[in-house]
């Protein structure tokens, strides 16, 4: 198959439906399996897959939206050198609304703040070639997927010649986060990798998840024929006693990954621990700019700490993120907090699960 309507054929996903179904019928037990991926959730919710899959099946959705797993803390910092004279903030559109301890950016813009929105990374590096008495800081947030762009972002900066070009750096890895949630109270019986990031990474990173701790693991694409397959890969492991790294989605992602990609990873950041909002500090979760490299961190740069912000206590998306509970087990949601006021970051990033829950809940009801 080579388009993209060919992945949403509805009598082929009919067909893989009935294979899914006699596949989980070998199971002895209900499983759950967890879609890490922020795409993933919003793929499942937008095809209405959930209610298509077998009553053995449970899915959860995890910590794989990157803007949902940002803390507090690093919007406040964001917030704090949004106000300082002179800076140009440059962000991905996700960061806009996201809800800091008193403010968001979306609200700074509004009292003056310069507040810009790019589609690259490179782009911010060229409004800091175009504002050369001005401070432009890029926001770093993201996973693999996204921090190659970054890294090469920061390497252009440096090629031209510019110290007016920051970033304030809180991008996190992967399999890390994984690893830590299979100590935590949910029992998983799978993983459905993040495909975005195994294009960077590859396979490998999530052998110790099989071959250590049992899980089954299997990187899917997008599209629901992809979900479909990638269930059936996972729930086959399952019933038949084994945990390996599977691939469907073999058409884009590389045993070993992106190498080009790793190698800029590898230059421009250095692994650190970092903190996950809504499971907290995991070691070797993060990346930081490598000291080659440190005229560009901007926390370092404009002496910024990261603030011990609090939540809202009555938002459950730490819990959400852990993959204990649904949006619809919060009492706030659609009600206090929908799109257009988000509370917690589920519900702000346009992959959050609570997002997703609140635009596409209503096929649930008509797939019952
Ligand atoms: S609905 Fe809003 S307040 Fe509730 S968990 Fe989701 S983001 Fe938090």
């Amino acid at each position: 198959m080579k388009y993209i309507e060919e992945f949403r054929d509805q009598a082929l996903a009919a067909k893989l439906l009935d294979d899914l179904a006699r596949v989980a019928a070998r199971l002895k037990r209900r499983v759950t399996l967890m879609e890490v991926c922020g795409t993933h959730t919003m793929s499942i919710y937008r095809h209405g897959l959930k209610d298509l899959f077998p009553s053995q099946i449970k899915l959860v959705s995890g910590p794989g939206c990157p803007v949902c797993v940002t803390p507090m803390g690093y919007v406040d910092m964001a917030l704090e050198l949004a106000r300082k004279p002179g800076v140009i903030i440059t962000t991905f559109g996700d960061m806009i609304k996201v809800p800091g301890k008193s403010s968001s950016l979306a609200r700074e813009r509004g009292l003056g703040a310069d507040v810009r929105v790019v589609y690259s990374p490179p782009d911010a590096v060229g409004i800091a070639k175009a504002n050369p008495d001005r401070e432009v800081v890029f926001l770093g947030v993201g996973f693999e997927t996204t921090a190659p762009s970054v890294a090469g972002s920061i390497v252009l900066a440096k090629r031209k010649g510019l110290s007016n070009y920051s970033v304030l750096c809180a991008h996190k890895v992967m399999p890390e986060p994984m690893e830590a949630l299979t100590s935590g109270e949910l029992k998983l019986d799978g993983y459905i990798c993040p495909a975005h990031v195994s294009a960077i990474i590859g396979e490998e990173g999530y052998k110790p998840l099989a071959e250590k701790y049992g899980i089954p693991c299997v990187i899917t694409g997008f599209e629901p024929l992809d979900i479909i397959r990638g269930v059936t890969m996972l729930v086959r492991q399952v019933a038949e006693g084994r945990a390996e790294v599977e691939n469907e989605y073999d058409r884009v992602v590389l045993p070993g990954g992106n190498k080009k990609a790793q190698a800029l990873l590898a230059e421009v950041f250095v692994k650190s621990d970092a903190v996950w909002r809504g499971l907290g500090p995991i070691p070797n979760s993060g990346l930081s700019i490598a000291p080659a490299y440190e005229q560009y961190d901007a926390a370092k740069k404009f002496s910024l700490a990261e603030p011990d912000s609090r939540e809202n206590p009555a938002c459950i998306c730490g819990e959400i993120l852990k993959g204990l509970k649904e949006p619809l087990d919060c009492k706030l949601f659609g009600k206090a907090c929908d799109p257009e006021n988000p509370i917690g970051a589920c519900m702000v990033s346009s992959e959050g699960t609570c997002a997703a829950e609140y635009r596409y809940g209503d096929r649930r009801l008509a797939n019952a």
